[in-house]
Parts: C-alpha cells; structure tokens; sequence
C-alpha cells in the first residue's frame, strides 16, 4: 500500500484503498486525482509528494465519496493547493460533507452512520471546469456511479476511471455495489467500453489496456440486479422487502452501513424501473407496494 507507480511519462498512481491519481503539471509540479480516504492518507500521499520533490498545485476530485475526498482537508491546509470538485451536487457534498449520511438514510441520520467513510472531513472546493485543467487533460463524464462523477484522459493518453467499473471480484463477492443514477451508469459503461486509451487507472481495481470485456461485465451485473427486482415484484412487495430479498439472494449480511447503501442504491434501480415502465407502485393498507408491469 501506498507505493507510487508509474503509468505514462507524467502520469502515476498511488497504490492506495482508492488509487490516488498523480499527474506531473511541471518540472516539479503535480496535480492529484482524488485525494486519499482520510486524513492518514493524506499524510502519506503528502509524504510521496515530499520524497519526490513535488509541490501540489491542485486537487481534482472525481466525485464525492470519502473515500476519494478524505485527504482533501489535510493536504490543503498543509499546501494551500486548490480543490475541484465536479457538478452541482458533488460540488456541494464535498464542501458540506454532513448532506452525505443524510442522503444515504433519506432523513436526518442516526450518529453511528456519521463516521468517516460515510462523511469527510469538508474542505473549500471549486467548480471542475474544462479549463481548470493543465494543458493537454480532458474531462471524461462518467455519471451514474457518482452524481455528476467525471474521470481524465492525461496528455500522455492514461485514462483515470474513478469508481465507473468495479472488479469481477467485488461483483462477485458483493452483487449489488453502490449506484446512484442506473440509467446514466448504463450510458457510462457503454462508453467506456469503446474507449481505448495507452492504459485505464480505476480506483478500485488493477490496471488494465483493454477495458472493454470488464465494462460488458459491470453492464451485465447492473442488468442482472435489474431483472432480479422485476422477478421480485411480479408478487407485490414494499421496498423493504424487495431489499431484503435481495439481500438473501445475493447472500449479503445486512449492517447499518450496507442497509443504507445498498438501500439508496436498491431504491435508486426502482425508481429507474418505474421510469422506464417495468415497475408501478399501488397504495395498500398504508403500504406502498411495487409491482411489475413489463418485464424485461
Ligand atoms: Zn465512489
């Protein structure tokens, strides 16, 4: 963990629980992609910086999730360098870090789910904009997985992927893994599976050339899920018991940290359902009850 590796002749990862992307701006200039899961990981990026020789100019963040912004607060404060952050939304959670366990319980949040990889530490982040960007990195959209989430192709052709593609190892063991918008993560790895790039740099997985066998993948585990909420719902059922269904099904253990997030992804796969017209919702005895009206 924590070891610096070299990707493209000014592109580099650090070998961390989110990959930290590094991008070398200037003779002794970098830029970071994603900032560490906490402060302790800023710490030891902030110490790999130092042992090169580095000086921090900016930090652009992929999306808002702790575990990409936790070491945003620590390296600002120690450098002064700048944060971006992209869109609206993730904009805004990554300066008030505190409307993330309200969104994830969908009402104010009880204190155990406030802990840090739930909720960073907040830190002064502006607009990520195509022209914040050194001369030569483009803006890659990857929404779905992340509100407004973004990834960057490097001027020596490294593409960084941020949270879009998880492992078939994590698929495997977890079947459902977190997803805010499912029509637009569908969109998303559609066109990451056309893209070709000298090397792909996902945060949670090994590197790879060819991305594209691994986005089929990710497209086919996002539509198993899909159809397994229509075959639930052929019966009516609440939206807990569909979660727990779930639950059993793909033989995860229920905590409060996966109730909530696998729940707000559970209901974010609804709702998508309902907007394409595969599910509907009646009114029962003070129940709202899911049901299937086409199947896929
Ligand atoms: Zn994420």
């Amino acid at each position: 963990m924590y070891e610096l590796v070299q990707v493209g002749e000014n592109s580099f990862y650090i070998e961390s629980p989110a990959k930290v992307g590094i991008v070398r701006t200037g003779e002794n200039e970098v830029c970071l992609i994603d900032s560490g899961s906490d402060k302790d990981g800023g710490k030891k990026v902030l110490r790999i910086l130092e042992q090169q020789g580095w000086t921090l100019k900016a930090i652009f963040n992929t999306h808002s999730h702790a575990d990409h912004i936790g070491g945003n607060k620590f390296l600002q404060d120690r450098t002064g360098c700048k944060v971006y952050a992209p869109g609206g939304m993730d904009w805004a959670f990554t300066n008030v870090p505190a409307i993330e366990p309200a969104f994830l319980y969908g009402g104010f949040s009880p204190a155990n789910l406030r802990h840090k990889f739930v909720m960073a530490q907040p830190s002064a982040a502006e607009p990520l904009t195509e022209d914040v960007l050194p001369e030569g990195m483009e803006l890659l959209d990857l929404k779905g997985h992340g509100f407004d989430m973004v990834g960057f192709r490097t001027a020596d052709d490294v593409v960084y992927l941020a949270d879009c593609v998880s492992s078939p190892a994590t698929l495997e063991k977890y079947g459902i893994t977190f997803n805010y918008d499912i029509a637009s993560h569908l969109e998303t790895l559609g066109r990451v599976k056309e893209m070709k790039a000298k090397i792909f740099v996902g945060a949670h997985i090994e590197p790879m050339e060819d991305v594209a066998e691994l986005a089929q993948y990710n497209i086919d585990k996002t539509l198993e899920v899909a159809s397994k909420i229509v075959g639930i719902c052929r019966q009516p059922h609440t939206f807990e018991e569909v979660l727990q269904k779930l639950f059993l099904d793909y033989n995860m253990k229920m905590n409060f940290d996966q109730y909530v997030l696998i729940g707000s992804t559970v209901r974010s796969y609804m709702a998508w359902l309902k907007n394409e017209g595969r599910l509907d919702v009646d009114f029962v005895d003070a129940k709202m009850l899911w049901k299937t009206v086409q199947e896929i």
